[in-house]
């Protein structure tokens, strides 16, 4: 027996020993036993995790038996096209996996039709994309030649409509006003492959304007209609979305990314739940939905066959190690506790920004309806985002920096940091806790003097910045990180 598992053994009676535990360690000496330096480097993440407390809105902690779904022999087939209908010999069991991912992914969402093999978000969006290119380019060239899709062309006629694909139209939620990279920004393939425009907030209010929206749309005519969002603190009307969309003829796409555990959860419902309203949904499964590294796209019928047709044609092979755990935490996506814990999380950020609100914190939009807000550090502090990224790490907080709409500092420097509950309501955190953090954060970011050159450190007394460790970690210990681990 090697070292984790001895010293496991060693330290913990066999009562109290878990099985998952157990196989994580075990893994740990069979991994070091090629390569300790490897081995060692995942327990070093290990005590990181443990020491610094995550507030990065799109990261979670997964359960052990996702994590250990994926470490097995599921990583060595090939699995190409869809369930019981593959390029390779040999699929029944990956083929049980998938379907059983499948089949759990349509339960919890009431979706027509789920493909869970993109291998990460940006992966669906592109399968999303060639879907809807596929499937309603309409062009009076296209109509001429008498077909419904691209895919009933013969590649000749292809070769005539081939130009049109770039005059399609994306319109999505610019990157300032918290959109992500994949719905138009210019220097990403989703608006080379497309002409991508661009909807912004309101920058009085921070907030989406439908009547804006409904106007520009009305203009500009676009081919999808693309809601979602990376650092948005507000639910989207997708009800709305989806008449703007239907105005124009537009399909409506939306990419839930962000908030997929808050759909499953319970807490997105109504006109907030975007299954109802959208044709094609698109979303990871790693951050609120609590799954491995991964992505998924949920559709309707009409989609189903474009979708499906994934990989090869976009994607590389199937991950059906991935797949594996990918249907692990949907199993635990549907029990009670996971709508527990998707409420939890809002409630966590609500405390949170009244907290940081009432401390003359000023928040994008005046505050959170969902797991995320966006603190404006150069209008509250006078520093800039990337300073009190820098600040906060140090502090033992890992969080991001991010742009704000019309951001003066840049996209590298930005004002403002983002902030998500999901993790810490992972660990158990509730609103004491929140609070302690609202308060760790304000009297940190207060006494820091952002300096003349806003691209060096900011400069922060020793003392102050060792307090705010210590409260950091003083917290961190009542909500100890897969605490059935031990390492030493
Ligand atoms: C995180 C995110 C993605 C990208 O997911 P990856 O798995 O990193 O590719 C796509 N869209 C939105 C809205 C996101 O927030």
């Amino acid at each position: 027996m090697e070292k984790y598992l001895k010293n496991y053994f060693l330290q913990v009676p066999e009562s109290k020993r878990t099985s998952g535990a157990t196989a994580y360690l075990a893994a740990l000496d069979a991994v070091s036993s090629e390569f300790p330096q490897i081995a060692e480097t995942i327990v070093q993440e290990l005590r990181d995790q443990r020491s610094h407390l995550k507030l990065i809105a799109s990261e979670n902690f997964s359960s052990l038996p996702v994590q250990l779904a994926m470490g097995n022999l599921l990583t060595d087939k090939y699995s190409e096209g869809s369930v019981g209908h593959r390029f390779y010999a040999g699929c029944d069991n990956v083929d049980t996996v998938e379907g059983l991912a499948v089949s759990l992914a349509q339960e919890i969402f009431h979706a027509e039709h789920a493909y869970v093999q993109p291998h990460s978000g940006i992966d669906a969006n592109l399968v999303a994309f060639w879907a809807i290119l596929v499937q309603r380019i309409q062009t009076p060239e296209v109509a001429a030649l008498g077909k419904k899709t691209l895919n009933d062309l013969t590649p000749e006629e292809y070769e005539k409509v081939r130009q049109l694909l770039v005059n399609q139209k994306v319109m999505g939620m610019a990157l300032g006003s918290g959109g992500h990279l994949t719905h138009g920004y210019r220097l990403n393939v989703s608006a080379k492959i497309m002409q991508a425009v661009q909807y912004e907030v309101d920058p009085r209010t921070g907030l989406l304007d439908y009547k804006a929206l409904q106007q520009q749309a009305q203009r500009e005519k676009p081919l999808i209609l693309l809601a979602g969002y990376s650092s948005y603190p507000r639910l989207i009307d997708f009800a709305k979305m989806r008449e703007i969309a239907d105005s124009v003829g537009a399909v409506l796409m939306v990419d839930m990314a962000h908030f997929a555990g808050l759909v499953a959860g319970k807490v997105m419902q109504g006109n907030f739940n975007p299954i109802p309203f959208a044709h094609i949904v698109t979303t990871t499964t790693h951050k609120t939905l609590r799954g491995p590294r991964g992505g998924m796209v949920l559709c309707t019928s009409e989609f189903k066959e474009a979708v499906d047709r994934g990989c090869p044609l976009i994607l590389g092979g199937p991950l059906p190690h991935v797949m594996a755990a990918k249907a692990v935490a949907f199993k635990e996506a549907l029990k009670p506790e996971f709508t527990r814990y998707a409420h939890r999380i809002v409630e966590n950020a609500k405390v949170l920004a009244e907290g940081l609100m009432q401390k003359g914190i000023k928040l994008l939009t005046g505050g959170t309806d969902n797991h995320l807000l966006v603190l404006n550090v150069a209008a509250s502090f006078g520093l800039t985002g990337k300073q009190a990224e820098m600040l906060l790490r140090e502090a033992k907080f890992t969080v991001n920096r991010n742009v704000i709409p019309q951001d003066p500092n840049g996209a590298w420097d930005t004002s403002g940091v983002r902030i998500g509950t999901p993790a810490t309501t992972t660990l158990g955190m509730g609103p004491l806790e929140m609070e302690e953090i609202a308060d760790i954060i304000h009297t940190l970011l207060k006494h820091a003097q952002p300096g003349d050159d806003r691209k060096k450190k900011a400069h922060i007394d020793p003392h102050v910045m060792q307090r705010a460790q210590e409260r950091v970690t003083d917290l961190l210990r009542g909500f100890p990180l897969y605490p059935e681990i031990v390492i030493e």
